[in-house]
């Protein structure tokens, strides 16, 4: 339609976490230049730049058909200046001229590269960057101090940035599952992150284990990851323990950030393969991320960890600014009654802050 879409338009409610986003919509080629002006501005440290970019990608993954002119936009909020030229240019000429020098500048080419690496960040990507390194080769040649993390990043480079296939994601998920049952039988193994929103591929494994009796699920991980590693399925793995008490003050857990203090291992497995990279070697090298959650926080870690990353900022700003509330992945708490808000599923939260319930499929935000 000509007529513009309005913030009445339930796909175009200012928050992403309002509004369906299903995993295929008909606006890829302009959220593709987007998202890379928004990681070009990350790796510069312009975080709001980012966050703007990848604001206006959101509201295009959520219209219901293939924008064909500026103007369907209506005058959305969501979307700023620098975007919408952006925008005018891919509709225009089928290209934008700004992206593609983003793409072949060198400095965005050595972050991708660099940041790629399993355990570095923008900052260390950054630093090699100043330092002049622009290579793989350039890292291990000049005898860059890397963290054990990172050495196993850099040896596993080209399974690590091979995509995960679902199938193979199912079958790690079955293989811990497995092994939880040996040490706790009725412990149950969710497939969470992208895979549960419906994505044929993903970059990871995001793995979240429970048990229905508050308590049990303490001290489970070290021994499963002991018994996969004395397995030899295990290449790398750090572990950090729960640090979550719930009598802190509730802005602390994560604070403002996404990260959480559940128990947790941050791993690579190794997986058999018959087809594929690394069928020659007969196994290939795959990120495994499990993390573990008491029965009273599942539904909140759950949440959290289905993502998308920008649906869970969404979500977490929605609670803050409009409910004065604080959202986590281990509790909500509402700041006005100075109470925590129990909740046994995902959709007891969404109940709790007054929004329609999102169903993964629904959070490709
Ligand atoms: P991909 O296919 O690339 O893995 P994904 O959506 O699964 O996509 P992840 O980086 O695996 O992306 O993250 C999944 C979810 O888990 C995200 O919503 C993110 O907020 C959450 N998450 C990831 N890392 C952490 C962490 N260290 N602490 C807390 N939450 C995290
Ligand atoms: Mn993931
Ligand atoms: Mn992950």
């Amino acid at each position: 339609g000509s007529q513009g879409m309005g913030w009445g338009d339930p796909t175009m409610a200012p928050y992403a976490c309002q509004r369906r986003t299903p995993l295929l919509h008909s606006n890829q080629p302009l959220t593709e230049v987007l998202e890379t002006l928004a990681e070009e501005a990350s790796f510069s440290g312009s975080e709001g730049r980012s966050l703007a970019f990848t604001r206006a990608a959101s509201v295009l993954k959520a219209l219901p058909g293939r924008l064909s002119a500026l103007e369907e936009l209506g005058p959305l909020p969501g979307i700023g200046e620098h975007s919408r030229r952006v925008i005018q240019d891919v509709l225009e000429d089928g290209v934008s001229v700004e992206v593609e020098r983003v793409k072949l500048s060198e400095r965005y080419r050595t972050m991708k590269l660099f940041t790629r690496i399993f355990g570095v960040g923008v900052r260390t990507a950054s630093r090699w960057y100043q330092e002049g390194l622009r290579t793989l080769v350039d890292l291990q040649e000049r005898n860059t101090k890397l963290t054990r993390q990172q050495q196993a990043g850099l040896r596993h480079y080209e399974d690590l940035n091979t995509p995960v296939e679902r199938g193979e994601a199912e079958f790690i998920g079955q293989m811990v599952q497995e092994a939880v049952q040996r040490f706790l039988p009725g412990a149950s193994v969710t497939l969470a992150g992208g895979f549960r929103r419906g994505k044929p591929h993903g970059h990871d494994i995001d793995l979240l284990l429970t048990h229905p009796e508050a308590g049990r699920e303490a001290g489970l991980l070290s021994r499963v990851v002991s018994w996969l590693d004395s397995q030899g399925l295990i290449l790398y793995q750090h572990s950090q323990e729960n640090s979550f008490t719930i009598h802190e003050s509730p802005e602390a857990p994560g604070g403002r950030d996404l990260l959480d203090r559940f128990e947790r291992c941050f791993s690579i497995f190794r997986l058999e393969v018959r087809g594929g990279p690394g069928a020659a070697r007969g196994w290939k090298a795959v990120r495994v991320d499990l993390v573990v959650a008491p029965v009273s926080q599942f539904p909140f870690a759950l949440l959290g960890w289905t993502g998308s990353q920008h649906f869970e900022r969404e979500l977490r700003r929605f609670a803050g600014h409009e409910r004065k509330m604080v959202l986590n992945s281990h509790t909500l708490y509402d700041t006005r009654r100075n109470l925590f808000l129990p909740a046994a599923s995902e959709e007891e939260i969404f109940q709790h802050l007054g929004l329609e319930y999102m169903p993964p499929a629904q959070r490709n935000a």
